[in-house]
């Protein structure tokens, strides 16, 4: 008997079905005399239709009325779940992020969270009550309505599960667990069985969608017990954890794609001190992160530096660095949004040095250019055509996991 966070993502309570079906999932493991809190998403494509709705109206509509209108996915959502639970004869309260308490700073649009004051829900379980709250969202110091930035209701679930010192924390969603790739993409990618929070943390980085990147970094930080599984099978999930069983035998766990990317390039850079640091210091200042990093040598006394950031930033940075040009002294710059990451992600490719080759090798075999490389202990990025990322995704995975066992768990 214990406490236990349930997830459920928008399509697992899409319809009047699928919400009756995750009333089930949740009174089954409340009458086997667990205290249940789960948290839901909106339901379906809601936030896109409300991100939509808004860009009809006014498309610079400010952060701030954007979370007053995105955070009312999540409470159809729940008002519904708690009243289907209803209907079965039991004991619930749905609550919004406010009243249960999340606390959160006051980024709209991404907010972290900072605190969740647990006396509600705690009174509510008390009562055996079922508890069921508002995934995404949160309210900040001045009072006001904020949400944690797309996909964010795994980061909820997780804050609640730590604040709570919950038992067990599960994810569920609409695929069996955590895959060696986006089972969407490549239908003979493999099930999990286990994964480390650091690989995981890496994936979801990285572009693998199905866990929120923070979820896992705030599960690792207060050692969650954390779970991913489908609202629709009932089969085994993911256990994301610290350390995972046979680590030592895989080189890589996954492979994880980003579309959201965009590659700059400063072209004919001054080759002095000095440059690098102008550059990324006036992107900093306007909070535009910048992931992969090219320098060429220099030529001539000149040199190129190319880097990404996220779409979403594109038009900043290029704006920010077209202003400075003088400053910064280059002849032009070159924007490609047709770029896309593909990694490999792996905790042991370290010590098996040929990891990298064999992507590469992949890749080479297929025609596919590499424009950028990037590695660190545990992943190894490419940047590569947009039009060649799924392909690049495909050939990557064929390479490590073949086409033997395919569908297999590992
Ligand atoms: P939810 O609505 O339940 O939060 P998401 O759409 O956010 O679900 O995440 C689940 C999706 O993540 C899956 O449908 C799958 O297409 C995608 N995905 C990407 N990479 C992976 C992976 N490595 N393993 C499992 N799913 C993945
Ligand atoms: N509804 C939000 C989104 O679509 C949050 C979530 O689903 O996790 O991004
Ligand atoms: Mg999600």
């Amino acid at each position: 008997m214990g406490l236990i966070v349930q997830k459920f993502g928008g399509s697992s309570v899409a319809d009047a079905d699928r919400l009756r079906n995750v009333a089930r999932i949740i009174t089954e493991t409340y009458r086997r005399g667990h205290q249940v809190v789960a948290v839901l998403s909106a339901q379906g494509d809601t936030t896109d239709d409300l991100i939509a709705k808004a860009e009809e109206i006014n498309p610079h509509a400010s952060k701030r009325e954007m979370d007053m209108l995105l955070s009312t996915g999540e409470q159809v959502s729940c008002a519904l779940c708690a009243m289907a639970i209803e209907a079965m004869g039991y004991s619930v309260v749905s609550l919004t992020g406010w009243q249960a308490g999340v606390q959160t700073n006051s980024t709209y649009g991404n907010a972290r969270i900072k605190r969740v004051m647990t006396e509600r829900i705690l009174s509510e379980l008390d009562k055996r009550t079922i508890v069921i709250v508002t995934g995404f969202q949160g309210l900040n110091q001045q009072g006001d309505v904020t949400t944690l930035g797309r996909g964010g209701s795994d980061t909820s679930a997780v804050a609640l599960a730590a604040s709570l010192h919950a038992d067990l924390c599960q994810i569920y969603t609409d695929v069996d667990g955590v895959y060696t790739a986006d089972p969407r993409l490549v239908p003979e990618a493999r099930k999990l069985a286990e994964i480390t929070f650091d690989e995981m943390l890496e994936l979801a980085t990285l572009g693998a969608q199905v866990l929120h990147n923070r979820s896992v970094e705030m599960a690792k930080r207060y050692n969650v017990n954390l779970e991913v599984l489908s609202s629709f099978s009932g089969n085994p999930g993911t256990k994301v954890k610290e350390v995972v069983k046979g680590m030592e035998q895989s080189h890589i766990s996954g492979i994880a794609k980003d579309k959201n990317i965009a590659r700059l390039a400063l072209v004919g850079l001054e080759d002095e001190p000095g440059i690098a640091f102008k550059v990324f210091s006036l992107l900093a200042k306007e909070k535009i992160n910048v992931d992969i990093i090219l320098q060429s040598i220099g030529r001539e006394d000149k040199k190129d530096i190319s880097f990404t950031v996220t779409k979403s930033d594109m038009e900043a940075a290029t704006k920010i660095l077209e202003e400075n040009q003088a400053y910064i002294g280059f002849d032009h710059i070159d924007v490609n949004p047709n770029v896309a990451k593909v990694s490999i992600v792996g905790a042991g490719m370290i010590n098996n040095p040929g990891v990298a080759a064999s992507m590469f090798e992949a890749l080479y075999s297929s025609g596919i250019n590499i424009h950028m490389i990037s590695t660190s202990e545990i992943k190894v990025s490419v940047l590569v055509d947009l039009a060649d990322a799924d392909r690049a995704v495909k050939v990557t995975h064929d390479k490590f996991y073949g086409q033997i066992n395919a569908g297999g768990s590992i």
